[in-house]
């Protein structure tokens, strides 16, 4: 397990560190974001949103930083698709 300490993104400000390219971190709030289009949901004009308000969670990797978790209607997806394949084999 990766620690907190060990990624390779910080921002010295907040003392926030993250993994992976696409992640962003907020200069405002001071999240971090698994992709650009959460970190554009969460902003709105000139403020930020707090990012669980929106549907968001914490994505379970080593800097937790906040994701859209998949809908019901995604997950009711992925499971048919899973059945569907187990059928086949
Ligand atoms: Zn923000
Ligand atoms: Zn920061």
């Amino acid at each position: 397990m990766t620690k907190v300490g060990n990624l390779p993104f910080s921002d010295s400000r907040c003392g926030a560190r993250w993994s992976g390219l696409a992640t962003c971190h907020c200069a405002a709030c001071h999240e971090s974001f698994t992709s650009v289009s959460g970190f554009d949901a969460h902003r709105t004009g000139e403020a930020c949103k707090d990012p669980a308000a929106i549907g968001m969670a914490r994505a379970d990797r080593t800097d937790q930083a906040w994701t859209f978790l998949a809908t019901d209607a995604d997950r009711e997806r992925l499971g048919r698709l899973r059945s569907k394949s187990q059928d086949a084999v």
